[in-house]
C-alpha cells in the first residue's frame, strides 16, 4: 500500500490534496492523544514493568519503536494529561500540540491550569517558552568569557538544558527518572519576564573585539556587561543594515528619476515600499493569509520587469525569496522559472530585483 500511495497522491487536484492533508493532520492528532491516553493508564498500572522495562522510556523505544524525542515527549504529555485530562481534548483539536505540552506540563497546578493552557493555546515554541518564564522565572546567568576545549569534547560538555528543564519542580513529577532526552541547540532562551539568556560561540577575532569594546566603553559600562555591549552593537548593526538594505535614511532626498526601461529602483521608491509594507513580505494568499516573513527580501515587479513594468512604488512591493519565486512561476511559466533563474533565485540573495524583473525571463 504505502508504495502505492505516491502515485494516489499525485493524482489529486490540488483542493482535494490540500483538503485530504488537513483530514490527515486531525486524524493525527486523534491518534496521539488517544495513544497519550493509553500510556497514562499503562503507566498508573505499572504494565510496563510487568513487561520487563524499567522505565515508561525503554517501554516505548523497545515495544512501541518510538524515537527518544517522541518517547519522551508522549511521556511527559501523558503525566500532565493524567492530572489535567483537558489536555489531551486540546491536543486532539490541535489548539495544543506535544511541544507546548512538553514545556508547559511541569508548571501546571490546580491553581494556574486553566490560564495557563488558554495562554498556550495556538503559540509557538518561543512564544510558550516566555509563559513559562513568566510563570517560573529564573534569576539571570552570569556574563561567561571561557575557552572552550577542542570541538570534539564541546559537543558533550557545551550542551546546556533549557532554563526551565534546569530546576525542574519535583513536586509537579511523581514519575520515575527518564533519561532526559538530547535537549535542542538553543542559542535564546527566556528567562524571565524582559530577561534572555544568550548563548554562542565566537572565534578569537570576536573574543579580542569585545575586550576592545569593553575596555573602550568601560566609562559607560564599568562592569564590561557583555549584555549591554552587544545591544550597542546591534544597535549600530541594524541601522547600518537597514539603511543599506533598504534605502532607510532620516534625512530622505528625493532620487533622479530612473531611466526609461532601467532595472534600477530608487531609493525612494525602497523606502515608500519598505514602509508601505512594514518591512515584510506582502503576498497575500487567496484565502487572505498574508506572508509574515522578515528575511530574505525582494523587491518585487509586480508588473514584470520583462514585459515593461517600473520601478514605481505602485509596481514594487516586498517579497521573500520564495514568494518572488511563486510570482514568476505564477507569470511565466514554471520550467522557464526553474530552469533559467534558479541560479538567481538560490544564489543572489542581495538581488535588489526579484526574477521577475530579470531580463531572462521573456513571457509565455
Ligand atoms: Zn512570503
Amino acid at each position: 500500500m504505502q508504495t502505492n500511495v505516491l502515485s494516489t497522491v499525485a493524482r489529486l487536484s490540488d483542493r482535494h490534496l490540500l483538503d485530504e492533508t488537513k483530514r490527515l493532520a486531525a486524524r493525527e492528532r486523534d491518534v496521539t492523544a488517544e495513544l497519550i491516553a493509553h500510556l497514562a493508564e499503562i503507566e498508573e498500572r505499572g504494565l510496563h514493568r510487568v513487561a520487563g522495562f524499567g522505565s515508561m522510556f525503554e517501554y516505548c523505544r523497545e515495544v512501541l519503536r518510538l524515537s527518544e524525542h517522541a518517547a519522551y515527549g508522549r511521556i511527559e504529555a501523558a503525566r500532565a494529561a493524567r492530572k489535567f485530562p483537558v489536555i489531551l481534548e486540546m491536543l486532539s483539536d490541535g489548539s495544543l500540540n506535544l511541544t507546548t505540552v512538553g514545556l508547559v506540563g511541569r508548571h501546571l497546578t490546580r491553581d494556574n491550569y486553566r490560564e495557563v493552557l488558554a495562554a498556550a493555546k495556538g503559540r509557538s515554541r518561543r512564544e510558550v517558552e516566555e509563559l513559562v518564564a513568566r510563570i517560573h522565572p529564573q534569576p539571570d546567568v552570569p556574563s561567561l568569557i571561557r575557552k572552550l576545549p577542542a570541538p570534539k569534547a564541546v559537543a558533550a560538555q557545551d550542551t546546556v538544558l533549557p532554563a526551565a528543564a534546569a530546576t525542574p519542580d519535583l513536586s509537579a513529577v511523581p514519575a520515575p527518572v527518564l533519561p532526559p532526552p538530547p535537549p535542542p541547540p538553543k542559542v535564546v532562551t527566556p528567562l524571565a519576564p524582559d530577561r534572555y539568556k544568550v548563548q554562542f560561540t565566537v572565534s578569537k577575532a570576536t573574543c579580542d573585539k569585545l575586550r576592545l569594546a569593553q575596555d573602550l566603553l568601560r566609562h559607560v559600562i564599568p562592569d564590561g556587561d557583555p549584555g549591554a555591549i552587544v545591544d550597542r552593537a546591534l544597535t549600530v548593526l541594524l541601522e547600518n543594515l537597514t539603511k543599506k538594505k533598504f534605502a532607510a535614511t532620516e534625512h530622505p532626498h528625493s532620487s533622479q528619476p530612473p531611466a526609461p526601461g532601467s532595472r534600477h529602483i530608487p531609493a525612494d521608491v525602497k523606502r515608500a515600499v519598505w514602509n508601505r509594507d512594514g518591512g515584510r513580505c506582502a503576498f497575500v494568499a487567496e484565502g487572505g493569509r498574508r506572508c509574515t516573513e522578515r528575511a530574505f527580501l525582494e523587491y518585487h515587479h509586480v508588473e514584470p520587469y520583462a514585459v515593461g513594468g517600473e520601478a514605481t512604488v505602485e509596481n514594487i512591493s516586498l517579497r521573500c525569496r520564495s514568494h518572488n519565486g511563486h510570482e514568476a512561476e505564477r507569470f511565466f511559466a514554471p520550467e522557464v522559472v526553474r530552469e533559467t533563474l534558479a541560479p538567481y533565485l538560490c544564489t543572489n540573495s542581495q538581488t535588489r530585483f526579484g526574477p521577475s524583473s530579470l531580463s531572462a525571463a521573456q513571457p509565455p
